[in-house]
């Protein structure tokens, strides 16, 4: 084991602490109507559905000491990043949100300074809603506005303006949301230089905190994918940028943004160091996360290691278990009780054992997602030669291809590895041996 740094015995610490608390991801599948690219499983439901789904999630959740006793992972029982998302979870009644929180406090420890974050529609959060999940502890919104160009808000089947979405803003910092973000979309229909400048300047200009930039991605399984395929000319889809347009506005925002105090901490996302969503930073980070409702994701560490292996807490070296949540609503709703709870062992050919290669791949193409990138030390302190030199070869002519960088003992990628991240991981991963 190499000599460590004053910085990586407290990037340590700070990890083995991010190892034994948790964060929750709560899946609030449901939309007042299905934009026109999405192709996640949420869509539009009857209150009586929404109703029923609340019931079976609180169900869920105090069903997860038994599921991670079945899975023999470790469940850490404090909880400090809570991420309400969706669909659109703004659209519960204040009811449903307190009986949700009701839910996990009975299972566990929300801490003091626990991040709780409510994904919202701009004008689809009344105010007994968000006077209720404030009380209930949300202090961070993240305002899915795509656009401030109403032309391309509606081109893709959203309701609201750019003048509604600025009020909106104004209510909700009134109302006491200090850490306040937008998602902003590249690669919109009718999506130009300038307009897409003028969402990033508006954004920038509104005292927010956070700002994501996605570039659009077309499934093929959404409507608007559906149009492209055939070359059809319904939902604005022959009024689509090219993908280097897309392209070039993505690096615009990676070059505005930051200039306006906004650093870019990861592929898609750009904050003040302060601000930064920790809760999605344990997706980057391996730190353990349980996710409740349709289409949850999670990730657990292996049972007696977790805590005991300093090695696998430090840096999830250790064996880990992702699984996930069925996709489809009526199977979630029609599950029963059981003591493994079967409509969720159903799908267990999705449970996934993280073993060595598999923590290797994630240390890199989850660290590379990362603006700070992979630590190359402790890339060789844990994970053996086989592994980590071919990796170093591949990095060696992505380096002189322009798309990575090392720097203070790290990798990161350049500008363009961002727009072309897939490939650089492939690239970096094909000689490790499964
Ligand atoms: S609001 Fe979000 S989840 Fe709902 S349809 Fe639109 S993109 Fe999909």
């Amino acid at each position: 084991m190499g000599e460590m740094s004053v910085g990586d015995l407290s990037r340590t610490v700070a990890e083995t602490e991010q190892a034994a608390t948790l964060g929750v991801y709560l899946s609030v599948p449901f939309c007042r109507s299905k934009c026109s690219f999405c192709n996640f499983a949420s869509g539009v439901s009857s209150a009586e559905a929404i109703e029923a789904y609340v019931a079976r999630l609180c169900e869920e959740i105090a069903w997860a000491s038994r599921r991670a006793e079945g899975l023999r992972v470790h469940l850490p029982r404090s909880v400090d990043t809570v991420y309400l998302g969706g669909g659109t979870p703004s659209l519960l009644t204040p009811r449903q949100i307190r009986r949700i929180f009701l839910a996990l406090r009975e299972t566990f420890q929300i801490a003091g300074h626990a991040e709780i974050t409510l994904e919202a529609a701009p004008g689809q959060i009344d105010d007994a809603l968000l006077n209720e999940a404030m009380s209930q502890g949300v202090n961070r919104v993240s305002l899915g506005v795509q656009s401030f160009v109403d032309r391309e808000s509606a081109a893709v089947g959203r309701s609201h303006t750019a003048s509604g979405c600025i009020a909106e803003i104004h209510r909700l910092q009134r109302a006491g949301i200090n850490d306040l973000g937008v998602d902003l979309i590249a690669g919109l229909p009718h999506q130009k230089e300038a307009s897409w400048q003028h969402s990033l300047q508006v954004a920038t200009g509104m005292g927010l905190k956070h700002v994501s930039v996605y570039m659009l991605e077309i499934d093929d399984d959404s409507r608007l994918g559906r149009e492209v395929l055939a070359g059809g000319r319904r939902l604005h889809a022959d009024a689509l940028p090219s993908d280097e347009a897309t392209a070039a506005f993505y690096e615009s925002a990676c070059k505005w943004l930051p200039a306006q105090g906004f650093a870019q901490y990861e592929i898609s996302n750009f904050a003040p160091a302060q601000h930064r969503s920790r809760h999605n930073c344990k997706y980057w980070q391996r730190a353990p996360y349980m996710g409740f409702g349709l289409d949850a994701h999670s990730m657990l560490l292996r049972g007696e290691n977790a805590m005991r292996q300093e090695g696998a807490a430090r840096e999830g070296t250790g064996r880990a278990v992702r699984f996930a949540n069925p996709e489809d609503l009526a199977g979630y709703l029609k599950g029963e009780l059981s003591p493994v709870f079967p409509m969720l062992t159903r799908s267990a050919e999705g449970i996934v054992e993280i073993g060595r290669p598999e923590a290797f791949e994630e240390s890199i193409f989850l660290g590379l997602r990362m603006t700070e990138g992979v630590n190359l030390r402790q890339l060789r302190r844990d994970f053996p030669v086989d592994m980590v030199a071919p990796a170093e070869g591949a990095a060696g002519e992505l380096i002189q291809d322009g798309l990575m960088l090392e720097e203070d003992g790290r990798w990161r990628l350049t500008l363009r590895g961002r727009l072309l991240s897939n490939e650089v991981f492939t690239r970096l991963l094909m000689g490790v041996a499964a």
